[in-house]
């Protein structure tokens, strides 16, 4: 089992401690696990955490804030200076960044060609360092496909996916994979289990995106990475395959993208 998307210094102020949650995991067959950014400037902090952790990796991104997106230009090359100075081979991933018109009006706000400017120029970012990126995207599949098409060959994920069917098809058509987290066992999601579906087998990905999003039947309380197997068993048992055979396709995905644990 491997947690694509994790916040895990988020874990602890939600009464979670993280070191004890991780020494279980990984001593009970968890594979590996992405760190994920919340805040600029925020890796080195994350990498003395946790980076102790062998099968523990880490991703960069600017979350389109308000004020990520009006400092995009000192911030993007912050970033990058951040992600070169870390130790060769914990960056796995620039992310999570994209557009948010659901929780966060603040890119609206800004103006949307200012919101879509920190995506290109992250997207830009991971080209040049090579890196695949993670793709945050709600309330805004039309605009986050037509940006993503102009930087084809890409390699990402669509993080927390919370579209269709249809979306997931543009999305799989540019090569990105399609992770899907405790929100896919929600009454309201149908149409997101209708999207677990049809991802080919060699496509699909499984995070907590943790704290956030406990599946069934945890919602409420706040998520750690070993909820993962819970979306495994909901996924596994709408794609009619076994959980086990599922972990392990999505954990060799999780490799594929990322670079090994
Ligand atoms: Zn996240």
């Amino acid at each position: 089992m491997v947690d694509t998307h994790a916040h895990l210094s988020l874990l602890e102020e939600r009464g979670i401690d993280p070191h004890k949650t991780l020494r279980e995991l990984f001593a009970n067959g968890l594979e590996g696990l992405v760190d994920v950014s919340l805040k600029p400037g925020d890796l080195a902090a994350r990498i003395g955490a946790f980076s102790s952790y062998p099968r523990v990796r880490f991703a960069s991104g600017l979350w389109p804030h308000a004020a990520s997106i009006a400092a995009r230009h000192r911030l993007v090359s912050a970033l990058e200076a951040e992600i070169l100075a870390a130790p060769p081979g914990l960056v796995c991933a620039l992310g999570e960044f994209g557009l948010d018109h659901h929780w966060n009006e603040d890119g609206e706000r800004a103006g949307p060609g200012e919101e879509r400017e920190l995506m290109e120029m992250q997207l830009e970012l991971a080209g040049k360092l090579g890196l695949p990126v993670i793709i945050h995207s709600r309330d805004a599949p039309e605009e986050t496909a037509e940006i993503l098409a102009a930087f084809p060959g890409t390699p990402g994920v669509i993080h927390c996916y919370s579209y269709g069917p249809e979306e997931a098809g543009r999305f799989l058509d540019m090569g990105y994979f399609i992770s899907f987290a405790g929100n896919l066992s929600y009454k309201n999601a149908g149409t997101i289990r209708d999207a677990c579906v049809m991802v080919p087998p060699d496509r699909i990905l499984l995070e907590t995106d943790c704290p956030y999003l406990a599946p069934v039947p945890f919602r409420g309380k706040p998520a750690h990475p070993g909820m993962t197997a819970e979306t495994c068993r909901m996924a596994a048992e709408i794609r009619g395959v076994s959980a086990a055979a599922l972990e392990k396709q999505t954990a060799a995905n999780a490799a594929a993208l990322f670079g090994g644990f």
